[in-house]
């Protein structure tokens, strides 16, 4: 018999085809996530679950008696609980490599966008505010031969420093948990330490995967650190950033910009101080967000889904659950 499978989110039809093949499928058709008590439900005969950003934590898994795997259709995997799902021999699987440059596209998109003020500017000249003579005014900051400091000279950070050396002429430094001296002969970039790192960037780009170590990683001591006429981009996960400190650095001209794909709570709340600051630049959580990247991180899953359910290794089982 088939394996059985749950996906929580609409899937373009020629993926949602390619599991039928092999599973049977349920799935959530709603446009809002689905609700966790209905969640609960339908994993309750359920083998394999494709998701993207479902917590699965202990009490889910308590409720899914027969789950193999939790696909996700992202490369962040914050959202598992690894040891719950340790604890009870579930895989779990996610989609590296094909975003890695859709994701940095936009981090070049926000480094520009906030150091060009594009999106502020754009409001002046939409709401008649564009007079001749405004000249500095409307200044902002170069990105050519700027100094940029990545945190997490992952996949998609070496696809940032790629584009920041050769596109644009800078001068990447990063920090990283471990050395990585062929990014360093390939693209010419140069290992510092965080302090380090951060008293001398132009630019300080984050993308450190959320993780026990990386919570709040930068806060206000980090932000002290930085050139008053720094940016700060974080398109990892809001809560490897102090929001709090962040709000507060912008503020107070400890630091001069930002600019946001992510935030600590997700949608952001309306009220929230980051939406009345003309030099913070809010994005909401597009990193991956193209139709063609989507589609590839969609059929990826899926084949991770399939595989695992198949009695494979999935290509892309995480890390700390492989064994
Ligand atoms: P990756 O290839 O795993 O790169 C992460 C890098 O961070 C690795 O080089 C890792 O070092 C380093 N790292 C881990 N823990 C660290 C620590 N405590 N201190 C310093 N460096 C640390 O991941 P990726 O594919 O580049 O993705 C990075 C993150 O981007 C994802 O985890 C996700 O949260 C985020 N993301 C966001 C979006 C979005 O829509 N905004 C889209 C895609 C991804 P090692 O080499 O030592 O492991």
């Amino acid at each position: 018999m088939k394996p059985t499978v749950f996906i929580d989110r609409k899937l373009p039809r020629e993926v949602e085809d390619y599991i039928a093949e092999h599973c049977i499928i349920d799935k959530w058709e709603g446009n809002e996530s689905i609700p966790r008590q209905l969640l609960f439900e339908k994993l309750a005969n359920t083998n394999g679950l494709l998701t993207a950003g479902t917590a699965i934590d202990a009490e889910l898994l308590e409720r899914a008696p027969h789950l193999k795997v939790v696909s996700s259709m992202s490369v962040g995997y914050n959202h598992f609980d690894l040891a719950a799902m340790k604890a009870k021999g579930i895989m779990g699987t996610n989609t590296p490599h094909v975003l890695n440059d859709t994701v940095a596209d936009l981090a070049l998109a926000l480094m520009l966008g906030a150091a060009r003020r594009v999106a502020e500017l754009d409001r002046y000249v939409k709401d008649g505010s564009w007079k001749k003579g405004d000249g500095t005014k409307l200044f902002g900051i170069d990105v050519h031969h700027a100094k940029l400091g990545i945190i997490g000279m992952g996949r998609i950070g070496e696809a940032v420093a790629r584009r920041a050396r050769f596109g644009f002429d800078m001068e990447v430094s990063y920090y990283n948990r471990s050395r990585k001296p062929e990014a360093e002969e390939k693209l010419g970039v140069r290992y510092s330490e965080l302090n380090e790192l951060l008293a001398a960037s132009d630019f300080v780009v984050m993308l450190a995967p959320l993780t026990a170590e990386t919570n709040k990683l930068i806060g206000k001591k980090e932000f002290e650190m930085m050139k008053p006429s720094s940016i700060f981009i974080n398109i990892s996960r809001g809560q490897t950033v102090d929001e709090q400190a962040l709000v507060e650095a912008l503020q107070a001209g400890t630091i001069a910009a930002a600019g946001l794909d992510v935030y600590e709570k997700e949608p952001i709340e309306t009220n929230h101080p980051f939406l009345q600051m003309a030099n913070v630049l809010t994005l909401p959580h597009i990193g991956s967000a193209t139709t063609q990247t989507r589609n590839d991180m969609a059929m990826l899953a899926a084949q991770n889904l399939v595989s695992a359910l198949t009695g494979q290794t999935p290509p892309n089982l995480v890390d700390e659950l492989s064994v």
